[in-house]
């Protein structure tokens, strides 16, 4: 039992390290650090909390929902992961920003959602940079069709705030930060090209995760999402 119990505390002190270290890595930089919580116990989850990392990522919708239950409230909750319309429900009275919007769709149903709520609900476009066909996002193309749709222009519970982008998953250091400044530059491009509305300011750019965030932060991301690097591999 008593070895037990030293193992836990072992590996709390371990989350609590790990983070203080990311967060050193970070520093001096504009990116804040999320801790990707998905598959973690809560056991975990506390200790990233003890440790001084309140905001977590998350990646499905109910784990999101049964963590929160059962957690400090001051936790801010970030939805990482791709979104179905009909899960929006379940988080919209507190979830802090949506990561994964993809659709006018999707935004039209947590604008729908917020509302009920009455709250603004902050939301990033996830754009595709990647050279893999199997990440979702959108393309350059289509997000300006977003921003210029009459039904966007109407939405007052959705706050876009930024953009979301995941590298291809690779070895190769130079493309992955090829991908990283060809999403900052989209940024920039929006920044100049759209004027800041209630429901629209560029502010984010989340990207990076364990294997690359430092990359990311050199390129300009303001919210990196590790995981891994802080809990252990899934
Ligand atoms: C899992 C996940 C992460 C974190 O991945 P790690 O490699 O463990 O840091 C970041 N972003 C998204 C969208 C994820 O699903």
């Amino acid at each position: 039992m008593k070895l037990i119990t030293q193992k836990i505390v072992e590996l709390e002190m371990n989350i609590a390290q790990n983070i203080e270290n990311i967060k050193s890595k970070l520093a001096g930089t504009s990116a804040q650090l999320i801790a990707v919580t998905k598959t973690k116990p809560l056991a975990d989850l506390q200790a990233a909390y003890d440790g001084n990392c309140k905001v977590f990522g998350e990646n499905k919708v109910q784990e999101m929902v049964e963590k929160w239950e059962v957690l400090p409230k001051d936790i801010e909750w970030h939805l990482i992961g791709h979104l179905q319309s009909n899960k929006v429900k379940y988080m919209a009275s507190f979830v802090a920003m949506i990561h994964s919007v993809d659709s006018l769709k999707l935004l039209q149903e947590i604008d729908k959602q917020a509302l009920k709520n009455n709250r603004v609900i902050d939301c990033l476009l996830q754009i595709y940079i990647a050279k893999e066909e199997t990440k979702f996002g959108l393309s350059e193309d289509e997000t300006r069709e977003i921003l210029n749709s009459e039904e966007f222009k109407t939405m007052k519970n959705i706050r876009i705030v930024g953009l979301m982008g995941m590298a291809t998953f690779t070895d190769n250091q130079e493309q992955i930060r090829m991908e990283f400044r060809s999403l900052k530059s989209f940024f920039e491009s929006l920044k100049t090209e759209y004027s800041v509305a209630e429901n629209l300011v560029f502010r984010e750019v989340s990207m990076g995760m364990s294997g690359d965030f430092l990359i990311a932060a050199e390129e300009g991301s303001t919210l990196v999402r590790v995981g891994s690097a802080i809990f252990g591999n899934r």
